[in-house]
């Protein structure tokens, strides 16, 4: 996977996170893991399939794990964050 992609999926987590009023993982390990598992699959995969997911195979049924999922928002709410720890709910001051 090319550096370029990491870096283009880092820049748009982390706007979609600021759209979103969340915070990407402080943690930098666990971030770039996410990321680069999300570069890796738009690359060979043609879209950023979900990497803590799995995908069916099937484009259409896998569209609701391309990142961010249809899942996250309601697992920010309930857990504080998405399954994979890309986007936490920012902590209220
Ligand atoms: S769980 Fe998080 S990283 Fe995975 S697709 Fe959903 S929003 Fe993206």
């Amino acid at each position: 996977m090319t550096e370029e992609e990491n870096e283009a999926t880092h820049t748009r987590a982390k706007q979609y996170a600021r759209e979103k009023g969340y915070v990407l993982n402080v943690d930098e390990k666990q971030l770039s893991a996410v990321l680069r598992g999300l570069a890796r699959n738009k690359e060979r995969f043609g879209a950023a399939y979900c990497p803590c997911r799995l995908r069916s195979g099937d484009p259409e049924k896998d569209q609701i794990i391309i990142c961010p999922c249809i899942y996250h928002e309601k697992e920010i709410e309930e857990q504080g964050t998405c399954h994979c720890r890309l986007f936490f709910k920012k902590k209220s001051e």
